[in-house]
């Protein structure tokens, strides 16, 4: 079988809910948007709801649904999109809770769906999505009055501990928000980590459920197994792979595993990034194809069957380095055809 295999461990998932739970006295939610983070928004929403979470996120009305179809009518499911033009029956239907970023989302949403129940999002400096202070002070009566579930913003720099963005934002909040008789919430996993001040009544992590920085104490979650195809010798002089890009010095050996770009193993990263055959560490050579990828195996002296991208020694952080990029597009970039193992909670 060529087809690599991705392992999500949801005991892992469930694990690193409840550790983040642990560490503020409100509610946790979990944040499931983008297919949770590309790991399967359906079983780990169910996962997760079996480990004791009753809200959940998602970016986008559409997601929601699905969400819904997985956990049935009970936990509640947040839009952090807001109510968009033809949400209406989706947020009807669904049982969602729209997060109402603006003006003209809170007037489509009165008009809509008079009654049906919605949060607000507030921007204290992101600038991304929410209302300005000068918006909320505008609508904030009116917006009060239809008994929003929860208020919320989010955080710019909660990666960094030490950000002045964090205080400011946090002051910023509460301005807006103190005296309110209405469930606030201000962070995700970063600013959970950041503590108390920045916990109110309700915390909204992601990434740290996944596995992935800023939650160092994260077990990790996805491992990624490649089948090896071939294995062959190659002489000094000659090539691996479109464009000629790596050349032998020495007499090599040469693996060529089954996977690449088009699943979401990112191009770019091929001239930094390894994989682990056993226990040892071996360096991606020439470029990643759209299926296949060269790896010098040299040193490895029983050569497995497979090699492991992701995994014990390998976290999605690691390989994030060696792409230039963050963890979170790692999974998110997960591509579609793997075979998927799920481990269960
Ligand atoms: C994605 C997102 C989260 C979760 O963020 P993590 O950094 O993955 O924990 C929480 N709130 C909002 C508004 C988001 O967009």
């Amino acid at each position: 079988m060529a087809q690599a295999v991705l392992t999500i461990d949801l005991g892992a998932i469930c694990a690193n809910w409840r550790a983040l739970a642990a560490m503020n006295a409100g509610e946790t939610a979990a944040v499931v948007k983008a297919n949770a983070y590309g790991l399967g928004a359906a079983t780990v929403s169910r996962a997760l709801a079996e480990e004791g979470a009753r809200t959940f996120f998602v970016a986008q009305a559409e997601e929601g649904v699905t969400v819904r179809e997985a956990l049935g009518p009970g936990p509640t499911i947040c839009v952090f999109g807001g109510h968009m033009e033809g949400d209406a029956a989706l947020l009807r239907q669904a049982n969602l809770v729209p997060m109402i970023n603006s003006i003209d989302q809170m007037l489509r949403h009165v008009e809509a769906l008079p009654g049906h129940p919605f949060g607000i999002q507030l921007d204290s400096g992101m600038n991304r999505l929410g209302m300005e202070p000068a918006e909320w002070s505008a609508l904030r009566d009116i917006a009060l009055s239809q008994n929003p579930v929860l208020v919320m913003s989010h955080l710019a720099c909660a990666d960094e501990a030490g950000h002045g963005m964090n205080e400011f934002q946090l002051q910023t909040f509460r301005q807006m928000t103190d005296g309110l008789d209405v469930p606030r919430s201000l962070s995700a996993t970063g600013g959970t980590l950041l503590g108390p001040d920045y916990h109110f009544d309700m915390t909204r992590p992601g990434i740290g459920l996944y596995g992935g920085l800023p939650f160092v104490d994260a077990r990790p979650v996805v491992s990624l197994a490649i089948p090896v195809i071939q294995v062959r010798d190659v002489n000094p002089g000659e090539s691996v792979g479109y464009g000629n890009s790596w050349v032998a010095r020495v007499p090599s050996r040469i693996a060529t595993i089954s996977a690449g770009y088009a699943d979401g193993i990112i191009r770019a990263m091929g001239p930094k990034a390894h994989v682990w055959a056993g226990e040892t560490r071996c360096k991606i050579v020439g470029r990643i194809s759209m299926d296949l990828i060269g790896v010098d195996v040299g040193q490895v002296k029983d050569m497995p069957e497979t090699v492991e991208l992701l995994g014990a020694h390998q976290s999605v952080d690691t390989l994030a380095d060696a792409a230039g990029t963050i963890g979170y597009e790692i999974l998110t970039s997960l591509g579609t055809r793997y075979a998927r193992r799920y481990i269960d909670r």
